[in-house]
């Protein structure tokens, strides 16, 4: 019998878990972990320092791989590449991660606090008054809480008939490459077109993502004939110069990248977190932070109900809600602030308000 059960251990929950565990919960952390080369998403900004330090991770960090996020550099709303850096940011500067590194990092913290990991996958989830029934492949477990932190596919909270909020859609097709020799590139590059927006960042071991985001009539040319991501780099101004002699090491992917949220992010005996709670279109740059935030806030929250301290879960209901609310507005603020093709499908949607 485990007092809290977390489904995911990506960073939402691994913090849940290294919180709970740290405050001496029974902890079970359920994810089989494909062990992939690669994993999509990796800058972090500056922000996070304060979470990592307030968790004693911030020299793991410091000490792993990850090369360090010196600014942006943009062709946004104009022709003109306009360069952010972020060396003067109080905060500090962000980083470029090594994506499995560090997840891998937040996973042996937990683990290190005294969470149990098992590698499994969760399968179904009943209440059977007072406890959850959890079935994972070939066996069960019971526990008093579950938190869902099984990123977008939110599978626990969607088997509570809890239904999820999507945004406009948004797709990404990316592709990971060798970075040529003379690549010391340190900012991240964006770079707007007629059909979307280019993104590209020089991570640690020599190797380049490069990410377009863009809607279903794109994203379906490219899954039937993955040269039109070529095509569509073609196009660019200035991203595919910037890649110099790279060499490519698989061909393009393709994911569901739109923002949301879940109707409810918290119920009876079980929480959500993460990007199962809430997800955001990677111009934000907020889905890691979001992650780490809200998986230490929900462990804290979870743990004051295991206490009988209920306000704690109503707190982190609101917090969600205004998180979500502040995105919404900066969302609306940074599409509207491109309308060289507001003509153009892509771009006209991202018109309209999401507020
Ligand atoms: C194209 C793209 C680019 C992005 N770029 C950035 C970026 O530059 N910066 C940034 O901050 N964010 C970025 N993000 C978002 C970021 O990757 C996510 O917000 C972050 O990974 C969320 O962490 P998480 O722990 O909530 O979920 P995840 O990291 O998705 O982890 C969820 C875990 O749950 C496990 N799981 C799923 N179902 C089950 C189940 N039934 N049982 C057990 N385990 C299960 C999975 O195996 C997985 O390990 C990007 C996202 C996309 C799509």
């Amino acid at each position: 019998m485990w007092d809290v059960l977390v489904a995911g251990a990506g960073p939402a929950g691994a913090l849940a878990a290294l919180v709970l565990a740290q405050a001496g919960r029974r902890v079970l952390l359920i994810d089989e972990i494909q062990s992939n080369a690669h994993k999509v998403g990796e800058s972090l900004p500056g922000a996070a320092r304060q979470i990592l330090q307030s968790l004693d991770l911030l020299a793991t960090v410091e000490s792993g791989s990850h090369l360090p996020c010196y600014g942006n550099v943009s062709a946004w709303g104009s022709d003109q590449l306009i360069s952010h850096d972020f060396i003067g940011d109080p905060r500090g500067l962000g980083w470029h991660l090594d994506r499995v590194q560090f997840d891998e990092e937040l996973r042996s913290a937990a683990l290190r606090a005294g969470a149990v990991w098992w590698r499994n996958r969760v399968k179904a989830v009943t209440w059977m008054n007072p406890t959850w029934r959890i079935c994972l492949k070939e066996c069960e477990v019971h526990s008093s809480w579950l938190i869902d932190a099984t990123g977008r596919a939110a599978s626990l909270a969607r088997s509570q008939r809890v239904i999820r909020q999507r945004d406009m859609p948004l797709f990404a097709s990316y592709r990971w490459g060798v970075s040529a020799d003379d690549d010391t590139e340190t900012r991240t590059f964006i770079e707007a077109v007629p059909n979307g927006w280019w993104y590209t960042a020089r991570l640690p071991h020599h190797i380049r993502v490069i990410i377009f985001h863009t809607d279903a009539k794109e994203a379906t040319q490219i899954r039937r004939k993955p040269d039109f991501w070529d095509v569509y780099l073609e196009d660019t101004q200035y991203l595919r110069q910037g890649l110099g002699q790279m060499t490519y090491i698989d061909s393009p992917q393709l994911i569901a990248a739109g923002g949301g949220c879940l109707d409810s992010v918290a119920g009876s005996h079980w929480i959500a977190t993460g990007d199962a709670a809430l997800t955001f279109d990677p111009i934000s740059s907020q889905g890691i932070f979001n992650a780490l935030y809200t998986g230490m806030a929900a462990g804290k929250a979870v743990h004051a109900a295991l206490i009988g301290d209920l306000s704690a879960v109503d707190a982190y209901v609101d917090r969600l809600k205004a998180i979500r609310a502040a995105y919404r507005r900066h969302h609306d603020f940074i599409y509207r602030s491109e309308n060289r093709w507001a003509d153009k499908p892509f771009w006209a949607l991202r018109q309209r308000s999401l507020v």
